[in-house]
């Protein structure tokens, strides 16, 4: 994800906890909830691919997330990300 530029809204997802141990979770700020993203492919594994693009799971009808969805990163790689802006200025 180092040099990629994002087309859609950015979210940072985190474990969504025990209670969904396969998923991961993203705070919507139109829904004023949480949204929950699978992390694990058929296999019951981590999915590599967990960062990138999904289909907004909002329930607020208004939300411009519906237009497009949302990218999900992992905290990390949003550290990374921030650490590199702040390095160019
Ligand atoms: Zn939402």
């Amino acid at each position: 994800m180092s040099k990629r530029k994002f087309d859609r809204p950015v979210l940072i997802a985190e474990d969504a906890g025990d209670d969904y141990p396969s998923s991961v979770r993203v705070w919507c700020p139109f829904c004023v909830a949480y949204h929950y993203h699978g992390k694990c492919n058929k296999e019951g594994i981590i999915d590599k691919r967990l960062e990138g693009h999904r289909v907004a799971h909002c329930h607020n009808p208004d939300s411009p997330f519906h237009n497009g969805g949302y990218y999900i990163i992992l905290p990390k790689s949003a550290k990374n990300a921030a650490f590199k802006e702040r390095s160019r200025i």
